[in-house]
């Protein structure tokens, strides 16, 4: 026969029964038809009914509970293996559901048939709902991964922390630094680093198979982007959050593109040297913006060239009549000297006429071109610095497009002028538009537009100078006197009436435009005023 517990522990079956209600442990005893014969403090603690409740209730329906099986099957196993061990859904005193972790032994009777059944039980509630949160956000991040839009890669960093602890034992304190002296150390970076999964939009973005993308991510990173990778990993030492930047991208087969990378390091993942990149492919985008702009720059060049467009049309209609009557008048000058007796007087009046039509177009030029600064300047005291400031906002895009830097040198108080704020403004456009096209061959493209003083002695005015200054390849002295002259032009696309314009409108505000320039060392062009005149009392 065996011993039972209580003797081997040498106790009374009372104070055994003691010990297991005091335990923290839910312990219950029922027999075969689920009557409960025991139930513990550590039951009273976990469902919530006392014993005067629990004794003699059925157990299943007491707690409602829920088996993984058939309860025939698992009481079939219960008697043959003699233990069971499951997780069942209970319902609480309280109404709320538990999960509980359950073990069963079976308690034979001394003939050897199945009498009760020990019972012990673990509230894995929250554990189970912590594992069914995380399996949802995995899998709702997986679906994110997987399904959106924008190319995802996973990266496995680790290989890096070898290589920055070799650098620390060598004495580098800075990676930043390290990197400045030793460029290639990036490209190291970068094939040290791999790329783990990717998602859909990968493959399409990068034109390969998920295969072909996992290794080595150097394969993707063109030189031009090296400082972003660097920045980076930099970021992620800094303990940053997360870094982006646009960056170009080359595909699997060295297509290049431009793309907005962005990285996050989440704190989880940087530990085992994981990290989340994103990369969207912004061709379209900066496309359109290059679009945007150069429209923004043809927009201002056509501003500018839109009263020449006018001119050209009058220009041709207006001069077109006496050049028909010159040539009429020269052919019947030539018929008259043809003559056997040549009509000498007759040819006389032919050449005065053609002197008076030649007249009436030169006329017609002088007019159109008074006509294209608008005639009469208004006269408006006006600050130089702010209406460089407006010329400079008409010219920005294309100073960007063209890479050209601008330095602007206006004082503040450099003493106003009279004269018409849009009439000005143009001659400042045209000087800088100019000047940029002037610069298009050269390396170097600095743009500077510098205001100034000029004292011209006793009794006569201050003049006010600006004066916009390239790098370009300058102007050639014996042609300085020319580019003032309407229709001279050297460009293909030229009109030549820009400087013209600007020098009438110069001389309507009783100033004038000059050209220096030394040959290689660029053009300045000196727009140069009156000074205004004391302002006269309060009128
Ligand atoms: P357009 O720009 O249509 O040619 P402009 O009258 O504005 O007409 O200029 C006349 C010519 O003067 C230009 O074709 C060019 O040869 C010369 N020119 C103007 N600005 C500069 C400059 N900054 N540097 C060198 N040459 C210039």
């Amino acid at each position: 026969m065996h011993d039972r517990p209580a003797d081997v522990l040498n106790v009374s079956t009372q104070s055994l029964l003691g010990l297991l209600d005091a335990a923290h442990e839910p312990i219950l005893v029922r027999d075969l038809e689920g009557r409960i014969l025991f139930w513990n403090q550590g039951c009273e603690a976990l469902y919530g009914h006392s014993r005067e409740v629990a004794h003699h209730a059925k157990a299943p329906e007491l707690l409602a509970t829920v088996f993984p099986a058939p309860l025939e099957e698992i009481t079939a196993r219960l008697v043959a293996e003699g233990q069971w061990r499951g997780e069942v859904t209970r319902r609480l005193a309280d109404g709320r559901e538990a999960v509980i972790d359950l073990r069963w032994s079976l308690r034979r009777d001394a003939a050897g048939g199945a009498a009760q059944v020990l019972e012990t039980g673990r509230d894995v509630t929250a554990a189970r709902k912590a594992e069914e949160a995380l399996r949802r956000s995995e899998y709702r991040f997986r679906n994110v991964f997987h399904a959106m839009s924008v190319s995802f890669w996973e990266l496995d960093f680790s290989a890096l922390a070898g290589m920055f602890g070799a650098l620390r034992a060598k004495g580098v304190t800075s990676l930043r630094a390290h990197i400045a002296e030793n460029p290639g150390f990036v490209r190291e970076m970068m094939q040290a680093s791999q790329v783990v999964d990717v998602n859909e939009k990968s493959l399409q973005l990068f034109e390969a198979t998920r295969e072909q993308l996992i290794g080595p991510v150097d394969r993707f990173w063109p030189p031009s982007s090296e400082h972003v990778f660097a920045a980076s990993v930099i970021a992620a030492l800094e303990k940053k959050p997360h870094y982006e930047s646009e960056a170009r991208f080359r595909t699997y087969d060295g297509r290049e593109f431009d793309g907005l990378f962005t990285c996050c390091y989440p704190r989880e993942y940087l530990p085992q040297g994981a990290t989340l990149v994103g990369v969207i492919d912004i061709t379209d985008r900066l496309r359109a913006q290059e679009d945007l702009q150069r429209v923004q720059a043809e927009l201002a060049h056509a501003a500018r060239i839109s009263t020449l467009g006018e001119l050209t049309a009058s220009i041709a209609h207006e001069v077109n009549q006496p050049l028909s009557a010159i040539v009429t008048n020269g052919e019947a000058g030539l018929r008259w000297l043809r003559r056997e007796t040549p009509d000498l007087e007759e040819v006389r009046q032919a050449f005065d006429r053609m002197i008076g039509e030649a007249n009436r177009a030169s006329g017609v030029i002088g007019r159109i071109r008074t006509m294209a600064v608008k005639g009469e300047p208004e006269t408006d005291r006006l600050a130089l610095a702010p209406l460089v400031e407006d010329a400079v906002l008409l010219v920005r895009r294309e100073l960007t497009t063209h890479g050209v830097a601008l330095r602007v040198q206006v004082p503040a108080d450099l003493p106003e002028v009279e004269g018409d704020r849009v009439q000005l403004q143009q001659v400042l456009v045209n000087l800088m538009v100019n000047a940029v096209q002037a610069m298009a061959e050269v390396d170097e493209r600095v743009l500077t537009v510098r205001g100034e003083v000029e004292s011209k002695g006793e009794g006569e005015d201050d003049t006010v100078v600006l004066a916009v200054s390239d790098t370009g390849p300058g102007v050639a002295p014996e042609r300085a006197s020319q580019l003032f002259n309407a229709f001279y032009t050297t460009k293909s696309d030229g009109m030549g009436m820009g400087l013209s314009i600007c020098k009438t409108i110069a001389q309507a505000h009783g100033g004038e435009i000059v050209v220096t320039s030394w040959p290689g060392e660029g053009a300045t062009f000196r727009l140069e005023l009156p000074r205004a005149g004391d302002p006269q009392g309060d009128d």
